[in-house]
């Protein structure tokens, strides 16, 4: 155990001899020319020159030692199958996927969509794109057709994979016929769709020289083996889209050699993780969660991952436990909002297994409220680990750092500053730091360490013009939430500055979910905003005036056209952003200027002072606010 204090400053003072010393980490193919290129802020290029590649480091250099440990369990409370993987053996599979994706022309560079249920073949996918210099981009299975055409027609992918359907709550949701949508919308539709047939969608059809079948194809290519393809360490791995403020989602771009050192480092560093030992993320391959750290994360560090396909009270709410207790999970990372949901089920089903091997739980991706953290606590006497980061960071931009130093943690606060960020609370209009428990925007001063977003995907504009330009006196990356920091040191963040909202720790834009709702052709303009929810952080609240009044005019006419709504929603974009309640007003709460008051709606949602309304040009529209809120 160390000073975490001496090692974070050896991270920002000593920057470049800290990150050569955790690039030891991983294996190099050729050896990196410096540790950082800096030369055209706020672009940072880390370990220059150097070439690696992240399947054969999350892979064949386990091979050795480790080959016949389970790399891979796969576990579906859906199908109720079962299957175990070594590394051996995962090593295999990714093989044959590799030399499958490589005999449909699938070469470095080119983008592959992976649209997958939770299954074992989707990391496959993902581990064959890596080893081929392929770059991939997972869309979340619960995203709708046209929000695939938007990340399709942005990415431009040659080759596609996904599944006959996926299966959620006992219920199956055929995925190649929305796939089939998707490709119709789209402008730039790929060439070819692998599927991976599950034999759930009885109805699976298939278009002739366009769709391939995923297992006629790996007979085809069982002894294949693919030689890694050598990359150069700042080119892509892959890409990840994201919301933001605009309803255009941004396609995060991970660099090789960064994300790789920064994942392992993390894997050790924050995560305790120890080569061997076994880790259970729940979250979906579709979020950045499970790209770090249901793949790459624990694979790069030896262990074993579980994956698994279902929800955590189906069967019944032990079903978590009872696979940490059959899998020995020393490490368990999820978010608050299932844990919420656990807190709802009865106690018992928390001591039915013993869980004594789980060392740690990590909670991520929204607020973690303190009479959660501590149920959660008390019920598995573990340690529980609040820790903050973004689909942009990659790993935790705040968090406790255990590996190094186990640090007394203090609820509802993702403790301090992880290694290598160099953070500052800066006051909202004149960018300076501010004070010990006053309220600041949380930044950090770039660049940026390993493993962060190297650009937007396409569009280095867009990244300094989003990230870095906050700020008219200074160049700073800014997170876009606010913070306080404590006598201590330790940060506690208070939500977004912008209009995201947080459902279940996934992030929904306003904007996006405003242009969904206007494609109903009876609604004239919509203003969406996050309202509390007890379970979820946050849910959907729409506020939408109509074009023809008389199809609100009743409680009746107004029900069915709500339920119109949240079906276009659910089209547009998928169930996961649909609002949990539409109400039906005649004005929106403006400014002079016409711009949407939703700080103001959204605080009479949730019963709060509306603040400063000098600029509203019409008070009678907050007033219609209120009255819908109050089911008046
Ligand atoms: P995403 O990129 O979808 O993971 O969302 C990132 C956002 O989730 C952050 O900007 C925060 O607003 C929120 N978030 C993530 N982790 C935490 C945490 N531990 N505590 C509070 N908010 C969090």
């Amino acid at each position: 155990m160390g000073n975490y204090k001496e090692f974070y400053r050896r991270s920002i003072e000593g920057r470049d001899a800290f990150w050569a010393e955790q690039a030891k980490l991983i294996d190099w193919h050729r050896p990196f020319d410096s540790v950082l290129d800096y030369s055209k802020p706020p672009f940072a290029k880390w370990f220059v020159g150097g070439q690696t590649n992240l399947c054969h480091n999350a892979l064949d250099r386990h091979l050795k030692e480790r080959a016949e440990q389970k790399a891979l369990v796969y576990i579906s409370s859906e199908t109720g199958q079962q299957q175990t993987y070594s590394y051996r053996e995962l090593h295999a599979e990714v093989n044959r996927f590799a030399a499958i994706l490589q005999s449909q022309g699938v070469e470095k560079g080119d983008r592959v969509i992976v649209y997958m249920p939770m299954i074992a073949e989707a990391v496959f996918a993902m581990l064959a794109c890596a080893r081929i210099g392929a770059i991939h981009s997972v869309v979340f299975g619960g995203f709708a057709p046209a929000s695939l055409a938007t990340r399709i027609d942005d990415a431009k992918p040659k080759l596609m994979v996904t599944a006959d359907a996926g299966m959620r709550g006992g219920k199956i949701i055929p995925y190649k016929p929305l796939v089939d949508e998707a490709l119709r919308l789209a402008q730039f539709p790929p060439e070819k769709v692998l599927i991976c047939d599950r034999s759930l969608d009885k109805q699976l059809t298939r278009v002739e020289g366009r769709d391939l079948d995923y297992a006629s194809l790996r007979e085809q290519h069982l002894d294949a083996t693919v030689a890694p393809v050598w990359l150069e360490s700042s080119e892509p791995s892959y890409i990840l889209y994201t919301s933001g403020t605009t309803g255009k989602p941004k396609g995060v771009q991970r660099d090789t050699g960064g994300h790789a050192v920064a994942l392992i480092a993390s894997m050790r560093h924050i995560y305790t993780g120890q080569p061997g030992e076994t880790m259970f993320t729940a979250s979906d391959i579709g979020w950045v969660v499970g790209h770090s750290y249901i793949v790459y994360g624990p694979l790069l560090n030896g262990m074993t991952t579980i994956v698994y396909e279902g929800l955590p009270i189906r069967p019944d709410a032990g079903i978590w436990w009872k696979i940490v207790a059959e899998n020995q999970v020393n490490v368990m990372f999820t978010s608050p909002t299932a844990i919420r949901v656990l807190k709802k089920q009865p106690p018992e089903y928390l001591h039915k297994y013993d869980v004594s091997c789980l060392r740690s739980l990590y909670l991520a991706g929204e607020p973690l409220d303190e009479p959660t953290a501590r149920w959660i606590a008390d019920a598995l006497q573990v340690n529980i680990v609040d820790n903050y980061w973004q689909t942009e960071t990659g790993w935790p931009i705040l968090s406790s750092v255990p590996g190094i130093e186990d640090t007394p943690r203090k609820f509802g606060s993702p403790s301090f500053a992880a290694y290598g960020f160099d953070l500052k609370l800066l006051h909202e209009s004149t960018g300076q730091e501010v004070g010990v428990n006053e309220k600041g925007v949380l930044t950090a001063v770039p660049p940026l360490p390993p493993g962060c977003l190297s650009t937007v995907w396409g569009d280095d504009k867009r990244f300094v013009e989003t990230y870095f330009s906050s700020f008219d006196n200074q160049q700073v990356y800014t997170t876009f939430d606010w913070a306080t920091q404590d006598a201590d040191g330790y940060y506690f963040i208070l939500g977004r500055t912008d209009d995201v909202i947080n459902v279940a720790g996934h992030r929904l834009g306003t904007r996006e979910i405003e242009e969904a709702i206007s494609a109903h052709n009876n609604i004239a303009e919509v203003a969406v905003v996050g309202v509390h929810d007890e379970i979820k952080g946050q849910a959907v609240m729409a506020f939408a005036v109509v074009k023809d009044p008389s199809r609100t005019a009743t409680p009746e006419a107004a029900a069915l056209m709500e339920k119109e709504v949240m079906a276009t929603v659910d089209k547009q974009l998928g169930a996961i952003a649909r609002p949990a309640k539409v109400h039906f007003v005649t004005l929106l709460p403006k400014t002079r200027s016409g711009k949407l008051l939703r700080r103001s709606i959204q605080a009479i949602a949730e019963g709060r002072d509306p603040g400063d309304l000098t600029t509203l040009d019409d008070v009678g529209a907050l007033e219609q606010i209120r009255n819908a809120v109050a089911g008046k």
